[in-house]
């Protein structure tokens, strides 16, 4: 390349910089924005054991755009981690997720469940974070043993000690912890063992083909058996069909989260779900339900 074409190419790449952080400017001044106004919600997808029976939710972050509609967090949440925003919105997911709670404890169908909050790597990296959940937590008045936090794989990889210490305290404090998307990181076995997670999620990727692909199966009976010898819950996500519903409980995982039972829905939405989520009747051709 010579020189002309060189700068060519450089000033292609600084346009393509600057217009993205304008786009990321404009994004965070229209984050603060939503977060002031009240234009984020939570969506609850049901997570549902063998039964077909509801025991929890995930909560997953919406901003509810004035004029482009719902926005899902795929499209602001590393523009979010990447500003610090995701800590007022990290906390204003948590506090929203206990009022949640709170609203659910008087009635007789919904008092049961817990839910499950997705925490970013920032947040959980704040030297207060443990204190700060703590203070949302008991203000909210709800009760901690039905909050279930959850980390993804790639958190791990650094600061292990500050990582176990912050989630014994919260474990202490009656709280659990979920691997979210786990297979998908490039997390030690090693500090598996000493990490106080609860239950493990499959991640979606394993299981969207898991019918025809070998290799997922392999992967799949594999993270079971991880599982259970770890004495952690096994709960897959991504659940579309039958068949992998069906092939997930042959290998022994009990738990599922996917379009199979319900995608995520309004608080409103979700409050109408039947429990057990399916008749016995619809899908008994392997005595699952
Ligand atoms: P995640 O925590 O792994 O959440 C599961 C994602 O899979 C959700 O996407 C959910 O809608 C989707 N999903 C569930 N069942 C199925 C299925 O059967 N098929 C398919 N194709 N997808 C399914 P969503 O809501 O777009 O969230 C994406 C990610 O954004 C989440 O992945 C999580 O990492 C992050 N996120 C969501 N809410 C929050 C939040 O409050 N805080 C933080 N830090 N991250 C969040
Ligand atoms: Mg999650
Ligand atoms: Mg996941
Ligand atoms: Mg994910």
């Amino acid at each position: 390349m010579n020189n002309l074409a060189a700068l060519g190419v450089l000033g292609i790449a600084l346009i393509v910089m600057q217009s993205d952080i304008t786009l990321r400017s404009g994004l965070y001044a229209d984050m603060r924005e939503a977060l002031a106004k009240g234009h984020f919600c939570l969506h609850y997808q049901p997570q549902v054991d063998a039964q077909g029976h509801i025991f929890g939710a995930e909560a997953l972050l919406r901003w509810q755009h004035p004029e482009q509609g719902l926005i899902p967090p795929g499209v602001f949440i590393t523009a979010a981690e990447e500003t610090g925003l995701i800590l007022p919105i990290g906390n204003w997911v948590l506090k929203e997720a206990c009022a949640q709670l709170v609203k659910w404890s008087d009635h007789p169908h919904l008092s049961h469940l817990s839910i499950a909050v997705n925490v970013s790597t920032s947040q959980l990296r704040q030297p207060d974070f443990v204190q700060e959940v703590q203070e949302i937590v008991t203000r909210s008045g709800a009760n901690p043993g039905q909050i279930k936090l959850e980390l993804t794989e790639s958190m791990l990889a650094n600061e292990v000690d500050d990582t176990i210490q912050k989630m014994r305290a919260l474990q202490a404090f009656g709280m659990s912890w979920s691997l979210d998307d786990f297979g998908t990181g490039y997390s030690s076995l090693n500090y598996l063992k000493h990490l106080p997670f609860e239950q493990l999620k499959i991640d979606q990727s394993f299981v969207r083909d898991l019918l025809n692909n070998e290799s997922d199966q392999a992967i799949v009976d594999t993270l079971v058996n991880l599982g259970k010898h770890l004495k952690m819950t096994l709960i897959a996500e991504g659940v579309e069909t039958i068949e992998q519903l069906e092939y997930l409980h042959s290998k022994g995982c009990m738990k599922y989260q996917g379009y199979f039972f319900s995608k995520p829905l309004t608080v409103q939405a979700f409050e109408q779900l039947p429990s057990p989520l399916l008749s016995p009747v619809a899908h008994s051709t392997s005595g699952l339900f």
